[in-house]
């Protein structure tokens, strides 16, 4: 680990938990028979100070995950130029055009509507825009993400849009303090990732968070999404009286 005399306390305590999850990543994929490089780490922004942010670039964090547009785009300009950008948050339709030449993918796609707003922002760009789909595997009313049964439709209506690319899925499951309940909820995500290979060729599942990132490993995730336990616990400012 980098001890740089120059990093204040908050840096080197980003340092020494990257070095904790990769090692807890590489020992899950030990477990699982799979090879350390075969999971890509994202830390997950949302509130956290650039100066963090590059620090974890800098020790090879280079795949940051954004949720919100108005946050990315006044942080951006900040951050290291190698790294590269997804959207994982909630995106409405008409914030499209602001992020799509910005991002290297957009894993938040649960719905035809959105995915063709963004193949129509994506052509007139001239790119392709790769895209995951968001399942709700956990059929939790008040998430976002498309069910399971009616993943095989939205994945065909999908595939016939040229200006997005379908590389896999992407979950939030509904928190499991218990690691047999986490453990059950990835099992079913990585069944349903390994039967719609038959519908499209995908590479990518995006799951695994914080608190459950080696279940996640353990069932075959390729990108864990790393908040807090990287850049420590969340703080919201308290909303000013007017
Ligand atoms: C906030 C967030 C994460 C990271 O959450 P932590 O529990 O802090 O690791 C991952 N994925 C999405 C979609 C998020 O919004």
């Amino acid at each position: 680990m980098r001890n740089d005399a120059t990093m204040n306390e908050q840096q080197k305590a980003v340092c020494e938990r990257l070095e904790t999850i990769r090692a807890n990543i590489a020992a899950a994929c030990r477990q699982a028979g799979r090879t350390p490089d075969s999971v890509s780490l994202m830390a997950v922004t949302k509130t956290v100070d650039p100066l963090l942010i590059n620090t974890a670039c800098d020790e090879g964090v280079l795949l940051l995950g954004e949720n919100r547009v108005q946050e990315f785009l006044s942080k951006r300009e900040a951050y290291r130029p190698e790294a590269s950008v997804q959207f994982i948050g909630h995106l409405q339709t008409n914030k499209v055009k602001q992020i799509i030449d910005k991002v290297s993918m957009i894993q938040s796609v649960d719905s035809l509507h959105l995915a063709a707003e963004i193949h129509k922002q994506a052509e007139k760009c001239g790119i392709v825009m790769p895209i995951l789909l968001e399942v709700n595997i956990g059929g939790e009313e008040s998430k976002s993400g498309v069910s399971p049964d009616e993943l095989p439709q939205l994945t065909e209506d999908v595939l016939k849009l040229t200006g997005v690319k379908l590389c896999g899925l992407m979950t939030i499951p509904p928190p499991a303090p218990e690691v047999s309940a986490q453990d059950a909820v990835f099992e079913k995500m990585q069944a349903l990732f390994e039967k719609m290979q038959s519908v499209c060729r995908m590479d990518t599942l995006s799951m695994g968070m914080s608190g459950d990132y080696e279940s996640a490993v353990r069932h075959g995730a390729t990108v864990v999404r790393i908040g807090s336990a990287l850049f420590g616990a969340r703080y919201y400012p308290p909303k000013k009286e007017q």
